[in-house]
């Protein structure tokens, strides 16, 4: 299977062939069909089975079309530490290179006036830790009720930090109308109830 026998948009092809990859993964290649026939998505992946492709491939395709506005972003990727969160808006950044999008990374160590002055611009894509995402909420300086696709990367570390109660908020503060993609490298019974509580008919993906 190739990436554009997937589906997706021609500008993120040209991205990824500047990068030199040739096929997808395998999770790339089932999670990103079902993600752009909207469906929500189960992963349960490892890190380096390609999984962030898995949801910042679909997820760019999706916002191709349209534009942000002030304070309300159109897509969330939630992740459990800077690290990963940094990986993820690298991926965005070069799968997205020919795209026109707006991405902020929201991050403990960047001012909140930096950050501020971006989600005021609007953004497309917003990359978080649930504990920043919060914060700026409750200061109002996000609104949640423009997302279409909320995607959380690693809830099973997220579990481990603490961080479940924060995860069901932003599911709480977002449209039931939005579309989950969920990945998680093991599936431990806080996982398995929080995906049962918030995705609807999941497509579930194990590699
Ligand atoms: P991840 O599991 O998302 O952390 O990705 C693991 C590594 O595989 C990263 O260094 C990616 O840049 C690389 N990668 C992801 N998708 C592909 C692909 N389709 N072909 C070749 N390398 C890839």
């Amino acid at each position: 299977v190739t990436f554009k026998a997937l589906g997706l948009a021609p500008k993120i092809l040209k991205a990824l062939d500047d990068m030199g990859y040739e096929k997808p993964t395998p999770i790339q290649a089932r999670a990103i069909p079902a993600a752009l026939q909207q469906r929500d998505v189960l992963g349960i992946a490892q890190t380096g089975t390609g999984k962030t492709g898995a949801f910042t491939l679909p997820t760019l395709h999706k916002l191709s079309k349209g534009r942000a506005r002030a304070r309300m972003p159109r897509c969330l990727i939630i992740c459990p530490t800077r690290e990963l969160a940094a990986q993820a808006a690298e991926n965005v950044e070069l799968y997205g290179k020919y795209l026109k999008l707006e991405m902020a990374l929201l991050i403990g160590g960047v001012s909140f006036a930096e950050q501020d002055k971006k989600l005021m611009k609007g953004v497309d894509i917003l990359i978080a830790t649930p504990g920043r995402l919060l914060d700026q909420f409750e200061r109002g300086k996000i609104l949640m009720t423009g997302v279409q696709t909320l995607v959380v990367d690693e809830a099973d570390r997220m579990l481990d930090m603490g961080f479940i109660p924060d995860i069901e908020k932003i599911f709480k503060l977002t449209p039931f109308t939005r579309q989950v993609l969920f990945f998680s490298a093991t599936m431990p019974n806080e996982i398995k109830r929080l995906v049962d509580q918030f995705l609807h008919q999941p497509v579930t993906i194990q590699v």
